[in-house]
């Protein structure tokens, strides 16, 4: 019996993967263990997996020997597949019959393209469902001990990209709420939207974090401030998919590590 014959055995109600019918699930950061047990069930009942580079290959291997892959997405930064290809090629796969697993690195709405394939699919009538997974923001700061709010430091925790269809975004209005800012897709960008930030009035020294590869074998987790984030980043050769957190919380990490019972991860 597998890990999730014994699990399923004892769930009432495992929702059923229908023939027609498409999954879009998110397969978390890296670690198979942060998988929902909604997106395992889809592993295991999809004859097709559709699948995208941040997605981890632990996680692909707990498919069935008879599921089979399609890769389907961006690969090391370079031009994504077409994204209405994707949809039209989930389309086809439900229109044959098959039980469609769209698996996406993360949660399948934060960031990714889940929206877009989900408004495609109930364009063509598909029925569908969305499986949230746990997005690399929340999975890195709390890979890092750095807790999302905290009471006396923030109320709020505002989720970021830092790159996308909208380059010329104004950063000052998210600078001046004073509350923790998490990027995703920055890496890249670090040095300018650093700079809007600070002349947007957020101090030099503020706090800030980058947290590469996180749930995965290769995480590692770098200490900075926000004046320094960018050339740190490049000395220190930190390399993406990584989250960016800056704000005062970084520095509860400090605290954290302190207990004895909890140990930076290896860098
Ligand atoms: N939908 C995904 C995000 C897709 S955008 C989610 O919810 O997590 C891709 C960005 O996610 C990357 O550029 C990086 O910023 C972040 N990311 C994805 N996996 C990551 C990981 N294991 N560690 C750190 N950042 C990650």
């Amino acid at each position: 019996m597998t890990a999730w014959d014994a699990v399923a055995a004892h769930r009432e109600g495992v929702p059923v993967l229908l023939p027609g019918h498409v999954w879009l699930a998110g397969a978390g950061p890296g670690d198979p263990g942060l998988l929902t047990l909604d997106a395992l069930s889809g592993l295991h009942q999809a004859d097709v997996i559709v699948h995208d580079a941040l997605v981890d290959q632990r996680v692909l291997a707990l498919a069935p020997k008879t599921a089979r892959l399609e890769f389907a997405g961006k690969r090391g930064g370079k031009p994504s597949a077409n994204q209405a290809d994707i949809s039209d090629r989930l389309i086809a796969l439900a229109r044959e019959g098959r039980r469609v697993l769209r698996l996406k690195g993360g949660d399948p709405f934060v960031f990714g393209r889940g929206g877009e394939e989900a408004l495609a699919l109930a364009a063509a009538n598909i029925p569908f469902r969305v499986i949230p997974g746990v997005t690399a923001g929340l999975a890195a700061l709390a890979a890092a001990s750095i807790p999302a709010t905290l009471r006396g430091i923030n109320r709020a925790v505002i989720f970021a990209a830092g790159h996308g269809a909208d380059e010329d975004f104004d950063w000052a209005p998210l600078a001046r709420t004073g509350q923790p800012i998490v990027l995703y897709m920055v890496m890249h960008h670090l040095e300018r939207i650093a700079g809007a930030l600070m002349r947007a009035g957020l101090a030099p020294q503020t706090p800030a974090a980058i947290i590469a590869s996180a749930a995965t074998p290769l995480e590692r987790v770098l200490i900075s401030t926000l004046d320094k984030l960018a050339a740190d980043a490049r000395e220190q050769k930190c390399e993406p998919p990584a989250i960016v957190v800056i704000g005062e919380i970084v520095k509860v990490r400090e605290r954290l590590l302190a207990a004895a019972c909890l140990r930076p991860p290896p860098q």
